[in-house]
């Protein structure tokens, strides 16, 4: 069995690092591929992010029932596992998920107005955002996402892409790592607000596809990443990490 300590506290330390940086609020979750078995994942009990201890830390069949070393575990659990779920089924190249509703993101959502990126840091979102909107099979809804079905909807419109909005509620973020999608996250909001703070000064030059591949190759090289992770974290009241 692989190690679990090291990857639940660094999932502890993601949630806290999410709620320091605006990217979750009282809302939203973040969840890690089971080391040792893809069939499961790591996630928090229904708790605030940046609450979120390594006691909090359950195990999760895709199906988003309690499973393995966490059978039988009987707390509330987050209503929206089946992002989870249905996109780890989907994607085997997915080892992280973060769903969140970070303010400067919505406003691309509910227009349809391109959201790329326009500065480096933000390359990991991909060169097209997609928006799924889920009244358009599901009618009317409490626009959470319930139900495997939807989950399977939304993680269709995501494809193979690292970001998917979520019309009039917020957004899904994927990647292979906790870090390397932590810096989505993180950047996807920044990107957001400086699209929407250049907008009114003129035309907008985007990354090329080019630009925005070699970025990212470089964002997430060991060195770049170990030293966010550790920025984040320490502004966040956490340990780095030796890694
Ligand atoms: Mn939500």
């Amino acid at each position: 069995m692989a190690d679990r300590d090291a990857p639940i506290a660094d999932l502890a330390t993601a949630n806290r690092i999410l709620a320091h940086e605006g990217v979750v609020d009282g809302f939203g979750h973040v969840s890690l591929r089971d080391p040792d078995d893809p069939g499961r994942y790591l996630i928090s009990v229904s708790r605030s992010p940046e609450l979120v201890d390594e006691g909090d830390i359950v195990t999760l069949g895709l199906d988003g029932a309690p499973a393995g070393p966490s059978a039988g575990d009987d707390r509330p659990l987050y209503i929206e596992r089946p992002i989870h779920g249905a996109i780890y089924a989907a994607r085997p190249d997915v080892g992280c998920i973060v769903h969140n509703h970070s303010l400067s993101v919505i406003p691309f959502g509910v227009t349809g107005a391109p959201l790329r990126p326009v500065f480096h840091m933000a390359s990991g979102i991909g060169d097209t955002v997609p928006v799924w909107d889920i009244a358009e099979r599901f009618g009317d809804t409490d626009m959470l996402v319930t139900g495997m079905a939807q989950g399977e909807d939304l993680t269709r419109t995501l494809a193979d892409r690292s970001v998917v909005l979520m019309r009039g509620h917020g957004c899904v973020v994927v990647g292979e790592g906790l870090r390397d999608t932590v810096m989505k996250a993180i950047y996807l909001e920044t990107n957001a607000a400086l699209l929407l703070a250049s907008r009114p000064l003129g035309d907008i030059r985007f990354l090329s596809p080019g630009e925005r591949a070699l970025s990212w190759a470089t964002n997430t090289g060991a060195g770049p990443l170990k030293r966010a992770w550790d920025y984040w974290a320490a502004r966040a009241g956490r340990a780095g990490s030796e890694r």
